[in-house]
């Protein structure tokens, strides 16, 4: 059989990756890339700086784009970044050549760091008062993911150009049996994660969500497969509680639970801490306890308040979403941000906590209001354009079928979405970095709804709007291409959503932006888009353009 025609070198720093993985090139008289050199080349700053500036979080995302590069080519030896193993999108990269784990211990990682006078000021995760515990502590945290490679070289003892014979020795011997297949690197799921669409892998929790045609049924047994035992206590609104509450209960009660349900008026006035204090009032009197689970069961609304809700009752109890707006399915249940509102503001009380278990049943889309379902796709389009552009393709090919929600595209679609916001949040939970492109169209959508006071123009609407701002915001300061404002026009249109809006003021508008929670610093940050794909943030847009540009949208 062949030999593979990519080396990837894998392992801690200083282990010699990058010297190696040159010389491992230049015998087989192949490519080498560095994996730090190409992210700097793509920031257009050192590793440090995209660490201090941008966050750990947007490291890994333009590590996983460098990668991802360089083995589009063959006959390439790739010296990757010592956490690159540890994403999943990463190891199905590596999947396509040779793994080889550089490894060293601690002490001798210590040594070589010493020897290259680098403490902590290159290596940023290596800054710490004790840096062989440091260097132990995250040694321990990726060794699970180092020992997936195919072969692993101890380097402690051996010279660079010992460890490149060594590295060439494992190609031509284990090359030839090598399975080109992701599953070889596959991390082992727990039990009760198979067949989900993805996995949230969080720092502080993972779990699987489950996204299919008739899945509601399952939902009992899906909870059992991750060993919740207790009662299920199901929250969920009038409106769809009508409609779904007795195939939820049935489903729960035939995998042997017990259950208890609640349900407050549809709709975003809800969504406060009144509802919040009734919700306790009743587990209370059903005396509750942390090893029951609260099955939270419909839109946006009722995914923020039961989650908030199981956060805080009894320090904690185990959540499982189970959501049935499209907005809900693709961006809500997923991610771990649970709240509420106030009277001064939209989500302003609230908590990052993640359910144990989200199940998807895309068959009950086919009761959802028709505006509520176009208005999920505002979402969706936005996730193709920061993030998936070959998904545009699909909507624009499948659009009809998707509005009357047909279940196998909508499953599909849905799928892909949640893999695209599970994949953003499991590297940015807690917002710090990285999840910031979802706020693709946010700055002006957000702006809208304030300015409007949350009635009158739906959510999704007003990112749709947004969306359009921020194209035409990229394309005036010469960073957005013409055809991406061209292209996201006729599919928000194609989508039934609107591209600018009447009877709004300006002035409300501009007021609301300033106020957002999102002005970093009194500077409104905005997420443009450089091509389809790639966002980027920025501060620098001046004031005018956003004002002709917001005043040419909003009449
Ligand atoms: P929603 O929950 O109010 O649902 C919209 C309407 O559709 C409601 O009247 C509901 O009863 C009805 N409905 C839902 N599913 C139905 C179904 N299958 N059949 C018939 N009717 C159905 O609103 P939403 O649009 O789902 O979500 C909006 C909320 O989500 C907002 O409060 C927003 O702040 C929140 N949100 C949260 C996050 C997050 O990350 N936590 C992200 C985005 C939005």
């Amino acid at each position: 059989m062949a030999l593979p025609e990519r080396i990837f070198l894998t392992g801690f720093s200083f282990t010699g990756k990058s010297t190696v993985g040159r010389l491992v090139a230049r015998e087989l008289g192949w490519r080498h890339v560095d994996t730090d050199d190409a992210v700097e080349a793509l920031a257009g700053k050192p590793v440090v700086r995209i660490f201090e500036e941008d966050g750990e979080a947007w490291f890994r995302n333009l590590e996983t784009r460098a990668l991802e590069d360089a083995a589009r080519d063959s006959r390439v030896v790739i010296s990757t970044g010592g956490g690159a193993p540890v994403a999943d999108e990463n190891r199905r990269v590596f999947a396509s050549g040779l793994v080889v784990c550089l490894d060293a211990r601690p002490e001798t990682i210590l040594r070589r760091m010493d020897e290259a006078g680098e403490r902590g000021s290159e290596r940023p995760l290596l800054a710490a008062p004790d840096p062989l515990g440091r260097i132990a502590a995250l040694a321990t945290e990726r060794a699970p993911y180092y020992a997936l490679a195919d072969a692993t070289v101890r380097t402690d003892a051996l010279t660079t150009a010992e460890v490149a014979d060594a590295v060439i020795r494992a190609w031509r011997q284990l090359g030839p049996r090598l399975q080109p297949d992701a599953s070889r690197l596959a991390w082992p799921e727990p039990q009760g994660f198979a067949g989900a669409a993805c996995v949230v892998r969080a720092v502080s929790a993972s779990y699987p969500v489950f996204v299919g045609q008739g899945e509601l049924e399952r939902l009992g047994e899906r909870m059992r497969g991750l060993g919740l035992a207790g009662r299920a206590f199901v929250i969920s609104d009038d409106v769809v509680f009508a409609l779904h509450g007795a195939a939820t209960l049935a489903a729960l009660r035939r995998a042997g639970f017990e259950t208890e349900s609640f349900t407050f008026p549809a709709g975003e006035a809800s969504k406060r801490l009144e509802t919040v204090e009734r919700a306790y009032d009743w587990l209370v009197s059903r005396r509750a306890d942390r090893a029951d689970a609260i099955v939270a069961l419909g839109g946006g609304v009722v995914g923020d308040l039961a989650g908030f809700v199981a956060a805080t009752y009894l320090r904690g109890m185990a959540l499982v979403q189970v959501p049935t707006s499209l907005l809900a399915m693709v961006d809500a249940s997923i991610g771990g941000k649970v709240a509420v509102d106030h009277r001064e503001g939209k989500n302003l009380i609230g908590a990052f906590y993640q359910p144990r278990l989200v199940v998807q049943d895309v068959r009950l889309l086919a009761t959802l209001p028709e505006r509520s379902l176009r208005e999920g796709f505002a979402e969706v389009i936005k996730h193709g354009f920061i993030r998936d552009p070959a998904m545009l393709d699909e909507l624009e090919g499948h659009a009809e079928a998707l509005l009357a929600a047909e279940p196998d595209i909508t499953a599909d679609i849905v799928a892909r979405n949640v893999r695209i916001k599970a994949d953003i949040v499991s590297r940015d939970e807690r917002d710090t970095g990285l999840r910031a492109i979802l706020n693709y169209g946010h700055t002006l959508g957000h702006a809208i709804e304030a300015a409007t006071g949350y009635s009158s123009v739906l959510h999704g609407e007003a990112i749709a709007v947004g969306m359009m701002a921020a194209a035409e915001l990229g394309e005036r300061i010469g960073l957005t291409p013409p055809h991406v404002r061209e292209r996201q026009r006729a599919l928000l249109l194609r989508f039934g959503l609107p591209v600018r809006l009447s009877g709004v003021s300006v002035g409300a508008v501009m007021d609301a932006i300033t106020l957002d929670k999102k002005v970093a610093a009194k500077r409104l940050r905005w997420v443009l888009l450089r091509e389809l794909g790639q966002p980027v943030l920025r501060s620098d847009v001046p004031a005018d353009v956003v004002q002709n540009v917001i005043a040419s949208l909003v009449v």
